[in-house]
């Protein structure tokens, strides 16, 4: 089983059931829970826009007006990234550099001797790597420059 690779969606259909029945509660992949937070900000929003929705009150109406500034953070999220896609824990020590504030130089450009990635947390495990969602690269020899960024991995599409 461990090297088993999954040849079909029905297969991989079996092995989601198999993980929900082990943790007791819903396992999907990632996209599909992004895609869910998506479809129910809409409805907010049209629940509280849209003239043949309107009443007196609707659910989100204090609130749904922020919802769509709220998603593009969430959306560029570093921390959710490392917490969802990097797998890391909360980080809880701060950087003496950038004492707990992102640093767009020290996560993209130039690295923090202590390895907070720019984001003001200091790593809490010695195998977490910084998670920006792009990796940077010495190219000596580039017509651009000295570094330059070589993938982007998607966050939360
Ligand atoms: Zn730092």
């Amino acid at each position: 089983m461990k090297n088993h690779v999954i040849s079909n969606n029905e297969e991989a259909q079996e092995l989601i059931k198999r993980l929900q029945e082990y943790y007791h509660e819903p396992v999907l992949p990632l996209s599909s829970f992004c895609r869910a937070m998506s479809v129910w900000r809409d409805c907010i929003v049209k629940n509280n826009t849209d003239p043949n929705l309107l009443r007196q009150e609707n659910q989100g109406g204090r609130y749904f007006n922020f919802l769509d500034e709220l998603y593009v953070d969430i959306r560029k999220s570093n921390l959710l990234a490392r917490l969802l896609y990097a797998k890391e824990p909360l980080r809880s020590r701060m950087c003496p550099i950038h004492k707990g504030h992102y640093d767009g130089n020290a996560m993209f450009f130039e690295k923090c001797p202590h390895l907070c990635d720019g984001t003001g947390w200091l790593r809490e495990r010695a195998g977490d790597e910084g998670f920006s969602g792009i990796k940077i690269v010495e190219t000596p020899d580039s017509e651009i420059g000295k570094r330059r960024v070589q993938k982007w991995f998607g966050k939360f599409r």
